[in-house]
C-alpha cells in the first residue's frame, strides 16, 4: 500500500444465527456492527467511530458462490462468479488464477469448440474448488479471534495456519497455450 493512502479496515462477527439486517439501511448496518464489536479491546473503538462516519461503508455476510454449471455454450463463468470461496482459507484469489490459467488452456486445447474446452476446463477445476470450498466452510463456521485484548502472536489469535490449508493441485503443461 502506498505511503500515503488511507487506511482500509474490515471487522467481522460470528452469527451462525444469521443476523438480520435491511441490506438498504447503512445506518442499520453501522449500528448492527457497533453492537456486535462493543466488546472489543485494543483500537477496536476507535475503528467503530471511524466507521460511523465512513462514506465508503460497506457490510454483507461472507457467502460462497455454488453453481450447478459454470458455462452455457461460449459464456463461462471464472472465479468468484462461479465458484466463490469465501474468506475462511486464503486461497480464494490462487483458486480464482487457476481457474484462469485452466480455462485459458482447456480453450486454446479446444480451438475449434469453445464449448467444449469450457466443459473441459470445469471437469479439470469443479472437484479442486469444491475441496476449497468445503475447508473454508469448516474455518468460517469457527469462531473468530476474541475481540478484546491486544493482536495476539500469529498463530495464537484463533486464525488458521492458512499455509496448511493450501491444497494441492496437479498443474496440467498447456503447452498449446504457444503459438509457433
Ligand atoms: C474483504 C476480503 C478479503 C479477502 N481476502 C482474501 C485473502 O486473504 N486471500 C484470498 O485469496 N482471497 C481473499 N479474498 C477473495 C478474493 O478477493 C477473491 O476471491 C478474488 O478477488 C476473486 O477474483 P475474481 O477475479 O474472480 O473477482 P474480482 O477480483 O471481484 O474481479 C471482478 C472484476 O470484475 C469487475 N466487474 C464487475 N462487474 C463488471 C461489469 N459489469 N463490467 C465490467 N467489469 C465488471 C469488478 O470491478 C472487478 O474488478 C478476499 C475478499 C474480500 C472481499
Amino acid at each position: 500500500m502506498r505511503k500515503d493512502a488511507p487506511a482500509k479496515v474490515y471487522l467481522g462477527f460470528s452469527d451462525p444465527a444469521g443476523a438480520d439486517y435491511d441490506l438498504g439501511d447503512l445506518d442499520g448496518q453501522k449500528r448492527l456492527m457497533a453492537e456486535r464489536m462493543a466488546a472489543g479491546g485494543w483500537v477496536i473503538p476507535q475503528l467503530v467511530d471511524h466507521m460511523m462516519d465512513a462514506d465508503d461503508f460497506h457490510f454483507y455476510r461472507l457467502s460462497q458462490v455454488r453453481m450447478d454449471s459454470w458455462s452455457q455454450g461460449r459464456v463461462v463463468l471464472v472465479g468468484d462468479a462461479g465458484y466463490a470461496v469465501s474468506l475462511g482459507t486464503g486461497q480464494a484469489t490462487s483458486v480464482a488464477m487457476l481457474g484462469a490459467y485452466v480455462l485459458a488452456g482447456e480453450l486454446a486445447t479446444h480451438r475449434d469448440d469453445p464449448a467444449a474446452g469450457a466443459i473441459a476446463y470445469e471437469n479439470e477445476l469443479r472437484d479442486y474448488a469444491t475441496r476449497n470450498q468445503n475447508t473454508a466452510l469448516e474455518y468460517d463456521s469457527k469462531p473468530g479471534p476474541p475481540s478484546g485484548g491486544e493482536p495476539s502472536e500469529a498463530g495464537s489469535d484463533g486464525l488458521p495456519d492458512f499455509g496448511s490449508l493450501t491444497l494441492p493441485f496437479h498443474l496440467k503443461d498447456y503447452s498449446v497455450l504457444v503459438r509457433p
